[in-house]
C-alpha cells in the first residue's frame, strides 16, 4: 500500500580517516568546511520544505560519520527538518554512529533531537579484521557504543557485519557472528566485501576468499542469524520481529524519499536524480542531477525480489493492471528446481538465490527485455 508520505535522507559526508574497503563519499572535515556544509544542508533543506508538503514518516542520517557532528550542528539540521517539513509523530529516525568515537554526548542529544534508532558501524569481531579493515575501533568499542546507545534510550539499534574479509574462513566468521549477537541488537545489516576501485584495499595486496568460499560464509551467516530468532527479510538484512527498517523497506518498495547532500540519491515526483560526489560543489549550490524515471515494471520486479515477501503475482496486477509475465513464472519454476527460488502465489528467492540475485533478477528480467 504507497501512501503520500516521503522520507528524508541527510548525508554527512565526513570522516576522520578512510576505512580501506570505503567507496561511500566523505573527505576529512575542517571546523571550516563544517560550518559551511551545516548551512548549505540547512538551505537546501529549507528549499525541498517550499517544494513540497508532504509529510515526513522516516529519516536517516547517514554518511561518512554523522557522529563526528556536534550537538549544536545536529539541533541545527533538525531544526531545518522541523521547520521545513512535517516530521510525523511516529516517524522512524535513524543516525549512523561509528563505534570508537565518544559517543555518548553524541546520543543523548541526538535522542533529545527525536532520534530514535542507530545503526552501529561495527563491521568484524575479530581485531585482525578490523586492523586489516582500516577501522578506528576495536571490538570493545563496538560493545560500549551498543551501551550507550541504550543508556541514552535507543530501542532499536542495528548493527553492520561484514564476510569474504581479506583472510577471512569460517572461524573468523563465527567469532564475528558470536560477537555481534552478543549485542543483542534488534537488527544485523550484512554486506559482501567488494574490492572497489579507488579504494585502499585495490592498490593492496589483499587476499580474498574466492566465490564459493563468500557463498559458503554467506550461508554460514544467513543460518546463524535465522536460528538465533531474526528474519531474512531482504538480501542483506536480518531483523527482530518489528524491527525491519522502515527507511530501507521504502527503497525496495518503490516509496518516495528525498536525499540531501553529495552523492545522495532521491526518487520523487517519479524521478530519480542524485547530487554530485563533490562537497565543495554542494556548498556552492549545484543543482541536482537527472538519473531516469523510477517506478518500472523492471525495477519493481527486481526490487521485490530482494525482499523475502518476494514478487507477488496479485500486488503486481494491481500497480500494473496486468498481469506478471507467464515467461517469467515459467523461468521462475525452473530456477526453482535448483533451490535458488520459491512460486507459489509470488516468487521469492531463498538463501543460496538471494546470494546470486543478481543473476537470477537478470534473467527473469531478460524475459521482458526479449520484446524489445
Ligand atoms: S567510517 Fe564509514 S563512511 Fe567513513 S570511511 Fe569508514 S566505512 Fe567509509
Amino acid at each position: 500500500m504507497t501512501n503520500n508520505n516521503l522520507g528524508l535522507y541527510i548525508h554527512i559526508p565526513f570522516c576522520k580517516k578512510k576505512c580501506n574497503y570505503c567507496d561511500f563519499y566523505s573527505v576529512v572535515p575542517t571546523d571550516s568546511i563544517k560550518k559551511r556544509y551545516i548551512e548549505s544542508l540547512c538551505t537546501e533543506i529549507k528549499k525541498w520544505g517550499e517544494r513540497t508538503a508532504r509529510p515526513i514518516d522516516t529519516m536517516y542520517i547517514g554518511g561518512g560519520t554523522p557522529s563526528l557532528l556536534s550537538h549544536n550542528e545536529l539541533a541545527l539540521i533538525f531544526g531545518a527538518v522541523r521547520s521545513s517539513f512535517t516530521l510525523l509523530d511516529g516517524a522512524e529516525i535513524t543516525v549512523e554512529i561509528n563505534p570508537g568515537d565518544n559517543i555518548a554526548d553524541f546520543l543523548k542529544g541526538a535522542v533529545a533531537l527525536g532520534v530514535n534508532r542507530v545503526s552501529i558501524g561495527v563491521q568484524s569481531c575479530n581485531e585482525n579484521e578490523l586492523c586489516v579493515l582500516g577501522r578506528r575501533h576495536n571490538t570493545e568499542d563496538a560493545v560500549c557504543a551498543v551501551k550507550a546507545a541504550r543508556n541514552a534510550g535507543i530501542k532499536n539499534i542495528s548493527a553492520d557485519i561484514m564476510i569474504g574479509l581479506p583472510d577471512s574462513n569460517s572461524q573468523t566468521l563465527e567469532q564475528s557472528i558470536d560477537g555481534i549477537l552478543a549485542l543483542e541488537t534488534e537488527h544485523i545489516s550484512a554486506y559482501i566485501l567488494k574490492v572497489e576501485e579507488g579504494t585502499p584495499f585495490d592498490k593492496m595486496n589483499i587476499s580474498v576468499p574466492n566465490d564459493d568460499k563468500t557463498a559458503e560464509q554467506y550461508m554460514q551467516l544467513c543460518n546463524a542469524m535465522r536460528k538465533a530468532g531474526y528474519e531474512h527479510y531482504e538480501i542483506s538484512n536480518f531483523a527482530k520481529k518489528g524491527y525491519q527498517s522502515r527507511h530501507n523497506n521504502r527503497y525496495w518498495l518503490q516509496e518516495e524519499y528525498i536525499g540531501i547532500g553529495p552523492s545522495a540519491h532521491s526518487f520523487f515526483d517519479g524521478k530519480r536524480f542524485f547530487y554530485e560526489r563533490d562537497i565543495n560543489a554542494f556548498i556552492d549550490g549545484a543543482e541536482t542531477v537527472f538519473d531516469g524515471f523510477g517506478g518500472d515494471q523492471a525495477e519493481y520486479i527486481m526490487l521485490r525480489l530482494r525482499l523475502n515477501t518476494g514478487l507477488n503475482f496479485k500486488e503486481f496486477e494491481a500497480k500494473f493492471n496486468k498481469s506478471l509475465d507467464a515467461r517469467i513464472i515459467d523461468k521462475a519454476k525452473s530456477l526453482e528446481k535448483h533451490g535458488l527460488c520459491r512460486v507459489n502465489d509470488s516468487i521469492s528467492l531463498t538463501d543460496k538465490g538471494m546470494l546470486v540475485s543478481n543473476t537470477i533478477i537478470s534473467t527473469l528480467l531478460g524475459v521482458i527485455y526479449e520484446d524489445i
